[in-house]
């Protein structure tokens, strides 16, 4: 049931650090984008195992640059943060994914998903009212807040201060938590001790090598303990083949994401996905 469809594969990463000029080029370039209407919003689904249902989708942005082609996010999003336009960036893919799921709970009905999860920068979380900008987005798409997760990673809130304390505002609203890339910071297990969280999305690299005993799949294992011992439910990431998502689904987890079951696409499909794991 493995979907190869979905994004073209041509992709324009350059070394930015070694060239300050490009960044700042990019950086300048991004405004235009947003002027031009360059950035659109991809869902990848996020599936529940045993049943196949799309549990959830993770709202991930692009960049299609009239001359560049495909830009990654991995390449602009540090670009926007440092020139702060991630800010304005972010309220548009956050006004932008709410809209999406709004939407498709009135077309789908049933068949939609529970949740969009949208990450949010450390620069956005860090901001004053970033709650209330949450807040702002869900009351104009008319989704409820407990459809909404907001994706942050170990290192926008390891620091503290207001970024914490947009957490507990979210939290306060109805909206879930979900820390990224888990497992991969220096602090992961200490963070769960101050930082409110409802999702841990256990990190590619515990997934990649799952399928063979040895340390990533005993750390896998551990993490999905330490996240049903505190309540939380954890998703796998980047789960690329059956034989992964068997062996998570072994190891007890039940929300897989990943090329597996579908790229980001801006409509994906609904549709249960055959049952990919049987065996317990
Ligand atoms: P992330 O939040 O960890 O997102 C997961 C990335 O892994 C996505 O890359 C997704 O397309 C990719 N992925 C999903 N399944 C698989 C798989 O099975 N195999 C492999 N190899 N990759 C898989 P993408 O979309 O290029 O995004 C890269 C990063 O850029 C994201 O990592 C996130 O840190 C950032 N990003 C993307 N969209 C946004 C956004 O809207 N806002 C912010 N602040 N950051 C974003
Ligand atoms: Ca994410
Ligand atoms: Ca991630
Ligand atoms: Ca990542």
């Amino acid at each position: 049931a493995a979907k190869q469809t979905g994004e073209p594969v041509r992709r324009w990463t350059p070394a930015l650090d070694e060239r300050a000029g490009e960044f700042v080029r990019l950086g300048a370039e991004i405004r235009t984008g947003l002027d031009n209407e360059q950035f659109r919003v991809v869902y990848q689904p996020i599936v529940e195992l045993p049943s196949g249902r799309v549990a959830a989708v993770e709202a991930l942005v692009r960049w299609e640059h009239p001359t560049r082609g495909l830009v990654s996010p991995i390449a602009f999003i540090p670009v926007a943060e440092r020139n702060g336009l991630i800010v304005e960036l972010g309220e548009w893919i956050l006004r932008t994914a709410c809209h999406k799921l709004a939407g498709w709970r009135v077309t789908l009905g049933e068949r939609a998903p529970d949740r969009v999860s949208v990450n949010v920068s450390a620069r956005q979380l860090a901001r004053p009212h970033f709650a209330a900008t949450v807040a702002a987005a869900l009351s104009g798409s008319g989704l409820p807040a407990s459809c909404l997760a907001i994706e942050v990673t170990e290192t926008a809130v390891f620091e503290g201060g207001q970024a914490v304390i947009a957490l507990h505002e979210l939290r306060a609203l109805g909206v879930r938590i979900a820390l990224d890339d888990f497992g991969t910071g220096h602090s992961s297990l200490g963070l769960l001790q101050t930082v409110p969280v409802d999702i841990l999305k256990v990190d590619k690299s515990f997934v990649d090598n799952v399928t063979e005993a040895g340390r990533h799949t005993v750390i896998a294992e551990a993490l999905l303990q330490v996240s049903s011992g505190l309540g939380l439910s954890a998703v796998a990431e980047g789960v690329e083949t059956a034989e992964q998502a068997a062996a998570l689904h072994r190891l007890g987890y039940r929300l897989l994401q990943g090329y597996h079951y579908g790229r980001p696409v801006a409509e994906p499909d609904f549709e249960l996905t055959a049952a990919i794991t049987t065996s317990g």
